[in-house]
């Protein structure tokens, strides 16, 4: 199989859908889409605004205002949730743990999706492969703390961005977040080996790094019964540590997992992960330095 074909995967059955479907075809309100997510699906979902108000602002501190605010538990409920406001072109924004500095998880109306309860399964290490599966709604330095716990203080995860405590998995991986080791090996994506993905409208992409890499500039979506294509980024990439927007290439080459990794949200919401692990060091060496001036740091 070409490796830019990507098989789209259904995971709503043809009765709900139906039902999204018939909903979606008398425009309605977003508080019917509320009551329909919730007593179709029974879906945690709220119009409530004492309730909403705690998420409608992120660490950017512009002012945000959403109508909504829906809790999915689950990849099939995360699923119903992006369909159904799809189809009832009903703004959605994606929200972790709301430590962003730029506002990209303050919603301008419309209906928040917080992965605050996608915490299940639980995470899970894998000695052999030296890897670790979580889903999306754990705090990054719980996952963090759980891999040395697994593995016996044997591997860790080493990105340690500042915001560790209070950013979730999912957000992490949507911003590519960072921490203090230089070059690529600091940001997330160095260590994402595959995810699993819903798009806008509901469907599933599993992908494992080296599985799909695009060809000319494009991937191509094979739906089940439609093909579209997806054209990737090109603009120059600069070869240093670098997290702000949607991984690019040149050459139009772009393996998928690096192209959802710093994507934030834009191309729909993560679900679940598989991080590569790194072995501890028997030993550390801590080196403290004086400097005189910026100009010896730098040299
Ligand atoms: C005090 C402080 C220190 C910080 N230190 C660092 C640092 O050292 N390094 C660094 O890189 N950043 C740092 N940041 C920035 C921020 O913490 C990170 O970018 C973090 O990764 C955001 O995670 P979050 O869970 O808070 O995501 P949110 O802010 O909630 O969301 C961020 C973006 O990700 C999207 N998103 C969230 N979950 C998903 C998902 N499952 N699927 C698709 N899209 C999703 C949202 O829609 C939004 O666009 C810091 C911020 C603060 C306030």
């Amino acid at each position: 199989m070409s490796k830019h074909k990507i098989p789209i995967l259904s995971i709503i059955s043809d009765e709900p859908l139906k039902k999204i479907t018939a909903l979606a075809e008398n425009n309605p309100e977003l508080i019917d889409l509320v009551e329909f997510l919730f007593s179709e699906f029974q879906i945690d979902c709220t119009t409530d605004q004492e309730i909403i108000q705690g998420f409608d602002r992120d660490s950017s501190n512009i002012e945000g205002r959403a109508d909504a605010l829906s809790r999915p538990v689950n990849e099939y409920e995360c699923a119903l949730i992006l369909a159904s406001c799809q189809m009832a072109a009903i703004p959605l924004t994606i929200s972790a743990g709301r430590t962003n500095l730029t506002g990209s998880a303050t919603p301008k109306g419309g209906l928040i999706l917080s992965i605050e309860k996608m915490t299940t399964p639980p995470i899970k290490v894998d000695m052999k492969t030296q890897t670790l599966t979580t889903p999306v709604g754990i705090y990054l330095e719980e996952m963090r703390k759980e891999a040395l716990k697994q593995s016996n203080n044997k591997l860790h995860y080493p990105v340690d961005p500042t915001s560790r405590e209070d950013a979730m998995v999912g957000g992490t991986l949507s911003c590519n977040a960072s921490g203090f080791i230089p070059g690529p090996a600091g940001t997330t994506r160095y260590w994402t080996d595959s995810l699993d993905f819903l798009i806008p409208d509901g469907y599933k992409i599993s992908c494992k790094r080296g599985e799909y890499i695009s060809t000319n500039g494009e991937f191509i979506l094979e739906f089940p019964d439609d093909t579209r294509i997806l054209k990737i980024p090109s603009y120059p990439w600069p070869d240093i540590k670098n997290a702000s927007g949607p991984y690019s290439n040149e050459k139009g080459k772009i393996d998928l997992v690096d192209l959802i990794v710093g994507s934030e949200g834009l191309f729909g919401l993560i679900t679940s992960v598989t991080f590569r692990l790194k072995e501890m060091p028997n030993e550390f060496l801590d080196l403290f330095f004086t400097l005189t001036s910026e100009l010896n740091a730098v040299k």
